[in-house]
């Protein structure tokens, strides 16, 4: 039996994760931790009784604390980032799911590592942010970071097998988002309920803003350059609007090997739990003939500045990736509350970009400490209405 942690439970992946642990005999949960969603913690709590929750967001602490009482729950419990840090770190747990949003989740994985976790990693914003640290930390500590993304999934399953020197290059499949062929004049005009419905997934609302502007594109390039230890020359992203190859790699002898599946991230997710093992489906079957054709396309990286200026972070490299990761979440933040427009979230993330420049070197109180700073500026000096 694998005992497994979910930090960030309430999510969709956090959802989704719950999905494969009910339908796969071999998973089971001890600890959770949610934000501020109290009715699905309610739920966790009678469905799957963990020994340990947490509760991160101040604001509901009292309504916690009560609805722990009122179902007696008998358990662990803690909160805030301390909460998070014991959640991933309980010691009779093997594998953690980070699937918390942002660059919160960089802290609590750290911890895990530390404490000879495997992580199942669908929180991107951790290895873009100090992605360097964490895989040397996972070397360190000979834990496993095995991949949730649907992308970085295909690309993990697609080397097995294979040795690094063979591999040519990887390439990451995108879905184009709901503005796809559009130009930069439509997204002058795009509003947050345009942005915040992707044709192909149903995410949390920063990821589906990401998808629609390619900065999730752009993640997962600075995200796959830390799993699989490739240069940026190696990476190439596609369009492919059908979301059916989640991603390729291609070898030294120009093979290139596809996963492909049904667009679930239950596929993925139980992967990550099982590897090396593959389990019975949880994830619908994919029916190729019903789909008849896959296509591909360049991305249009002149509409869609931001998936370039993460290669452009990313070839900078030391605290440039960390800089474009808080920037972009404090813009999307800022973009959800009708703060700023949505065109303006790339012009944000580039200006901040060229104003924190030459940081010096990368270490885990520096990320942290210029996440603090980047938001800040951000907040400062973009917010307009
Ligand atoms: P959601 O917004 O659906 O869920 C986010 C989770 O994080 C919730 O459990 C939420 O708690 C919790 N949370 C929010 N803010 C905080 C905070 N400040 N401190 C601690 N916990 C917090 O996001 P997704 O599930 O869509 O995405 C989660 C991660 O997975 C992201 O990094 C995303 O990029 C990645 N990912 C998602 C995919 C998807 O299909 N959704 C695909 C690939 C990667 P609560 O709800 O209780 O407030
Ligand atoms: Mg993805």
């Amino acid at each position: 039996m694998k005992k497994i942690s979910i930090i960030g439970a309430s999510g969709s992946i956090g959802t989704q994760t719950l999905d494969v642990i009910r339908k796969d005999s071999g998973l089971s949960l001890i600890g959770v931790s949610v934000h501020s969603n109290m009715s699905k913690l309610k739920e966790i709590i009678m469905e799957f009784h963990p020994t340990a929750v947490a509760i991160t967001s101040e604001k509901h602490y009292e309504e916690a604390k009560e609805l722990l009482n009122e179902l007696e729950f008998q358990g662990e419990v803690s909160f805030g980032i301390e909460g998070l840090i014991h959640i991933a770190t309980l010691h009779e747990v093997d594998t953690v799911v980070t699937s918390l949003v942002g660059m919160v989740g960089l802290k609590p994985t750290v911890e895990a590592i530390k404490a000879g976790k495997n992580i199942a990693l669908a929180n991107k914003e951790t290895l873009v942010a100090a992605g360097e640290i964490v895989m040397a930390l996972a070397d360190k500590y000979h834990v496993s970071i095995l991949p949730v993304d649907s992308e970085h999934s295909a690309i993990f399953q697609s080397l097995q097998g294979s040795r690094h020197e063979e591999v040519e290059k990887i390439i990451l499949t995108a879905s184009g988002g709901p503005f796809r062929g559009r130009d930069k004049a439509y997204l002058k005009t795009v509003t947050k309920e345009m942005a915040l419905k992707h044709p192909n997934w149903v995410m949390g609302a920063k990821i589906t803003v990401d998808s629609s502007t390619m900065m999730n594109k752009g993640l997962e390039v600075i995200e796959a350059r830390w799993l699989f230890d490739v240069g940026y020359d190696n990476i190439e992203v596609y369009v492919h609007p059908e979301s059916i190859i989640h991603s390729m790699v291609q070898y030294r002898d120009n093979s290139i090997i596809a996963q492909l599946g049904a667009p679930d991230m239950r596929l993925p997710i139980q992967y990550a739990l099982n590897y090396p093992h593959r389990a019975l489906a949880v994830a619908n079957e994919l029916d190729l003939l019903k789909i008849g054709n896959l296509s591909f396309q360049k991305p249009d990286t002149d509409t869609f500045r931001l998936l370039d200026l993460a290669y452009t972070a990313g070839r900078r490299g030391g605290l440039q990736t960390a800089v474009m990761n808080s920037a972009n979440e404090e813009a999307v933040e800022l973009f959800l509350h009708d703060r700023i427009r949505y065109y303006r979230i790339s012009e944000v993330v580039e200006e901040t970009m060229d104003q924190f420049r030459n940081l010096g070197e990368i270490t885990l109180d520096k990320v942290l400490e210029t996440d603090i700073q980047v938001r800040d500026y951000v907040r400062r000096k973009f917010k307009e209405v």
